[in-house]
C-alpha cells in the first residue's frame, strides 16, 4: 500500500509519510521503526515544511482531544494538546474567558499554536501565546514525561515553546485566560494613507487598544505605497450576544489553475481599500469575524491552484524597521506579485519565552503569494536580502524556502536549541535550514 501523502497549508510541499497516531496522553512514545525520525503534527495550518517530515514519521495528535480541567473562577484551563482553539473558545467564551493570544485561524491545535509560539493582534500587550502557558507535560522518546514550567526544567520549557516540535510531545498544557464580558469587540477601522500614518496610529493605539492590525495595499506604488485600513479593538463590555455569522462558504476542490491573478489580485485591492468611505468607521463585531475571517471560507487556500502559495512573514526590528518595510513594499509592489491581503503589525517589546520564537520587536509583514516558480523565487531572494541587511527574521511557521543561513543568522539561540532536541524527532524545515552548518 503506498504511504500516505500529507500536504500543508500551502500545497507546496506534499510528501509521503509514515502516519503514527497517539491515542492518549497515558500512552507510550509510539515506536516509530522502520522511519528513523518522527514529528508531531498538528493540524496542518503551517505554511510549509516546519509541519513535515518528508520520508520520515508523523505523529497525529488530534486524537489527543479531551478537555482537563476548568476553573471558570481563575481562568485556568488545562487541556490535551490536540483540541483546537475552535473547541476552546466553544467551551469558554460563553463562560467570560477568551483565549490570551490568538492566532489568525481558530483551527489550529493547542500543540501546534505552543510549536510555534504563535502570537495575535494584541502582541504589544499581551506578548505570545508561551507567555500565558503555566505549564505543561513533554512526553520524550525515551518514555521520560516531564512537567516543564517557567519554574521546573527551565530549559527544555524554552525550547518547547517555538520548539517547532522537535523537543518531543506536548501531550497536554494548561493555560491562563483571559476575562471578557461577552463575546463582541468594539471596532475601530481607520484608512491611512502611507507607512508614516500606520506608524502614527500605532504609537497611539497601542495605549488604547487591546488589539491592533492593518491590511495594505500591496499593489500599491508611488504616492499610494504603504496605504491601508488600521483596525483597532477592544473587548465590548456588553454581555449581548448577537449570533455569530454562519459559515456557509467553501472551496470544494483544488481548482486546474490558479484564481489569484493580477487582474483579481488589482480588483480586490482596491474594492477593499475603497469599501469604507469616510475616513473613520466604528462597529460591534462578534469576535469569529474580526479574529478569523479567513475561517469563513474552508480551505480558501484551494484558490490558489495546483502549485499552492507561499506566504512570506519577516520581522524588522528597530529604527531601521520603517525604511526596509517600505523597500519591502516596493519591491512587492513592482513585481505585482502580492496577494490579497498583506497585514502589517507593530510587535511590542515583550520578550518571547522560546528560544525559536519569532516575535520580538519592530514592524511584522505578512503576505501570501501565487506559486509562480522562478519569478517568485527571484523576488524572495531580492526580499530576504532586505530582511538580512534590517538585521530581521522570518517565520519558520509560514516559510517552506528560506535559506538556512537566514534562519541561522535570524535565530542566534538555534546551536543551543540543537542541543535539546529529542534524538527521535526531526523535520523536513529543521533539516533543510541546518544542512552545511
Ligand atoms: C489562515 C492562517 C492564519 C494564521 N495566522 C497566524 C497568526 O496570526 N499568528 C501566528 O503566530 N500564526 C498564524 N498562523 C500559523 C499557525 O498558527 C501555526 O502554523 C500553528 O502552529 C498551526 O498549528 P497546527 O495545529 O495546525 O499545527 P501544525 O501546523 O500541524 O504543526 C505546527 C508545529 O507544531 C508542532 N506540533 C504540533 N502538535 C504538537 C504537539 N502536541 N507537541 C509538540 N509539537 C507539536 C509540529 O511538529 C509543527 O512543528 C496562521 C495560519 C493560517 C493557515
Amino acid at each position: 500500500m503506498p504511504a500516505p501523502i500529507v500536504r500543508s497549508w500551502g500545497n507546496v510541499l506534499t510528501a509521503e509519510h509514515r502516519l503514527l497516531s497517539v491515542r492518549e496522553r497515558a500512552a507510550d512514545f509510539p515506536d516509530i521503526a522502520p522511519a528513523r525520525s518522527v514529528l508531531p503534527f498538528g493540524n496542518g495550518r503551517s505554511y510549509g515544511d516546519s509541519c513535515l517530515n518528508c520520508g520520515e514519521a508523523l505523529l497525529q495528535t488530534r486524537s489527543l482531544d479531551r478537555f482537563m480541567a476548568f476553573d471558570a473562577a481563575a481562568g485556568t484551563l488545562a487541556c490535551e494538546a490536540g483540541v483546537l482553539l475552535d473547541e476552546i473558545l466553544r467551551l469558554t467564551v460563553p463562560r467570560g474567558w477568551f483565549m490570551p493570544v490568538t492566532p489568525g485561524t481558530r483551527f489550529v491545535t493547542l500543540g501546534g499554536a505552543i510549536a510555534n509560539d504563535v502570537h495575535g493582534k494584541n502582541h504589544h500587550r499581551a506578548g505570545t501565546l508561551g507567555a500565558h502557558v503555566r505549564r505543561l507535560e513533554l512526553l520524550r522518546s525515551d518514555g521520560q514525561r516531564l512537567i516543564c514550567s517557567a519554574e521546573r526544567e527551565t530549559e527544555l520549557f524554552a525550547a518547547t515553546i517555538a520548539g517547532l516540535g522537535l523537543t518531543g510531545l506536548v501531550t497536554w498544557a494548561e493555560l491562563q485566560l483571559r476575562p471578557i464580558a461577552g463575546p463582541m469587540l468594539e471596532v475601530e477601522t481607520i484608512r491611512f494613507a502611507d507607512l508614516e500614518e500606520f506608524l502614527a496610529l500605532c504609537a497611539e493605539s497601542d495605549r488604547t487598544h487591546e488589539y491592533t492590525v492593518a491590511w495594505i495595499d500591496c499593489l500599491g506604488r508611488g504616492r499610494s505605497l504603504g496605504r491601508g485600513l488600521f483596525q483597532r479593538a477592544n473587548h465590548s463590555s456588553t454581555a449581548a450576544a448577537p449570533a455569530a455569522a454562519a459559515e456557509h462558504l467553501s472551496v470544494p476542490f483544488t481548482p486546474p489553475f490558479s484564481l489569484v491573478n493580477r487582474a483579481s489580485l488589482r480588483l480586490f485591492n482596491l474594492a477593499y481599500y475603497h469599501r469604507q468611505r469616510g475616513k473613520r468607521r466604528r462597529s460591534l463585531q462578534h469576535f469569529a469575524p474580526f479574529f478569523y475571517p479567513l475561517d469563513g471560507v474552508r480551505n480558501w487556500n484551494r484558490l490558489y491552484g495546483p502549485r499552492g502559495l507561499y506566504q512570506y512573514q519577516c520581522v524588522l526590528p528597530g529604527p531601521a524597521g520603517r525604511a526596509a518595510t517600505a523597500l519591502l513594499l516596493e519591491r512587492i509592489a513592482r513585481s505585482g506579485q502580492g496577494s490579497f491581503l498583506a497585514v502589517l503589525k507593530q510587535f511590542g517589546s515583550a520578550a518571547s519565552p522560546g528560544m525559536l520564537s519569532f516575535p520580538r520587536e519592530g514592524i511584522t509583514l505578512a503576505l501570501d503569494f501565487p506559486n509562480r516558480g522562478e519569478a517568485l523565487s527571484r523576488l524572495f531572494t531580492e526580499l530576504d536580502a532586505v530582511v538580512r541587511d534590517a538585521g530581521g527574521r522570518l517565520y519558520p511557521a509560514k516559510d517552506g524556502r528560506m535559506p538556512g543561513e537566514l534562519f541561522r543568522s535570524g535565530y542566534p539561540r538555534w546551536r543551543e536549541f540543537a542541543r535539546l532536541i529529542d534524538p527521535r524527532c526531526s523535520s523536513s524545515f529543521w533539516r533543510r535550514v541546518t544542512e552545511g552548518a
